[in-house]
């Protein structure tokens, strides 16, 4: 197939304009100001539109897709209680709907990946039905015995039998600091490396948890106590340096939120070995103080942006999170922002070059926003509210400006 639009963003500020992509297979293996049709082949031709590596988003919990707007946002602890009651009640079927509408939803803004924390390994089962390339992570803590159920199993086990799976990829997520012990962390970090999954976790998200690490006190040590977590490390250490220190930090390990850091993180974040997964809109859901975006984007920390579920935002559209982000961090500029949603996240999670970039030997995993020339197509981008005018993924077409994605 023979792809030609007005311009095409192949990577971080590299702009081809016009310029035309050919892909075969699953990859993109020309890209040229022109390239010759060949006989019999497939053409598309973008009017109009800036053609984009798609969108990847490096956090979100699809299975929460059906509690928009149903949590309060007055107090992180409050929120987790609520999260537990509302969790306990949803049935299979809901939990199958709620994918569903989570990929429709990420599908129609433009994001061809996804970094999914699966709380309920059963639901692998389903991976192959969805058309976008998905990492599941599955969610893992141990605050209470737990025994994963025969079909969880089988769905974690599913992926281990089959690693070549097209768009399906596993990671491991250990929770966040006070839901998992120091022993499960350490049992991550062994088993990443020795399967070679890729790992993330939750990390220094809100204040009770700041206080619950570097003051052994607060409402979210008092939740824990309750659900009989022992609390016999750590005390006036951040989380990071808490995770650091028990020897949880995987290596590469995406941390998301860093909402809060002590003087000591700083030096960890800058050695550039784990990318920052920032979330905006969640990160504005729960009033929380402003985040160090510049400060890490100086030092030359990686950083990508997400979603988090829409338990605690009413979206699941990057470009909304760059909108709300940058009103906080007008000094960044578009280019960088657009970075932060394709190739940073691509090579975070190990695939540079080959993922979130416009380049031969590529993944064809691609969309089209509307664009008028002339104007910046990096802002156009940002800007645009539409649903992709063209999306594929690994060489499949998914929409077009008349066949929707549903
Ligand atoms: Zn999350």
């Amino acid at each position: 197939m023979l792809i030609s639009a007005k311009a095409l963003i192949l990577g971080p500020g590299e702009l081809l304009a016009p310029g035309m992509v050919r892909v075969l297979g699953n990859r993109i293996v020309q890209v040229a100001e022109e390239i010759p049709l060949r006989l019999g082949e497939e053409r598309v031709v973008l009017e109009d539109a800036v053609l984009s590596p798609g969108l990847i988003n490096a956090h979100v919990h699809l299975d929460y897709t059906g509690l928009r707007g149903k949590l309060p946002a007055d107090s992180f602890p409050a929120w987790v209680k609520e999260i537990i009651r509302l969790k306990a009640s949803l049935s299979p079927v809901e939990l199958e709907a709620a994918l569903e509408e989570g990929f429709r939803l990420l599908a129609g803004s433009g994001t061809t990946g996804v970094v999914n924390m699966e709380a309920y390994p059963e639901l692998l089962l389903l991976a192959d039905r969805f058309p976008l390339r998905c990492w599941w992570f599955l969610e893992l803590l141990d605050i209470r015995p737990h025994v994963w159920s025969p079909e969880a199993t089988c769905g974690a086990l599913r992926f281990f039998d089959d690693p070549h799976r097209p768009l399906g990829k596993l990671g491991l997520a250990p929770h966040a600091p006070y839901t998992v012990s120091p022993e499960l962390y350490r049992l991550v970090r062994q088993s990443a490396q020795r399967f070679r999954l890729p790992a993330t976790t939750h990390l220094s998200e809100s204040p009770e948890e700041w206080e619950m690490f570097c003051q052994g006190g607060g409402a979210l040590l008092d939740l824990v106590r309750q659900a009989g977590r022992p609390r016999e490390n750590g005390r006036e250490l951040s989380p990071l340096q808490w995770l650091d220190r028990i020897g949880g930090l995987v290596p590469g390990m995406l941390l998301v939120h860093l909402n809060y850091l002590a003087d000591a993180d700083w030096a960890l974040l800058a050695r550039g070995e784990h990318p920052v997964v920032h979330c905006p809109k969640s990160h504005a859901f729960f009033s929380y103080p402003p985040f160090p975006l510049e400060r890490m984007l100086s030092l030359g920390i990686p950083v990508c942006l997400a979603t988090d579920s829409l338990a605690s935002n009413d979206s699941l559209d990057l470009r909304e999170e760059i909108r709300v982000a940058r009103e906080r961090h007008p000094g960044v500029p578009a280019q960088r922002w657009w970075e932060m949603v394709t190739s940073a996240p691509a090579r975070a999670l190990g695939f540079p070059g080959t993922l979130g970039e416009i380049r031969s030997g590529a993944w064809a995993d691609l969309a089209a926003f509307r664009w008028v020339k002339g104007s910046d197509p990096w802002e156009a981008c940002i800007e645009g509210r539409e649903e992709p005018l063209f999306l594929m993924v690994n060489g499949k077409v998914l929409q077009t400006e008349d066949r929707r994605y549903r």
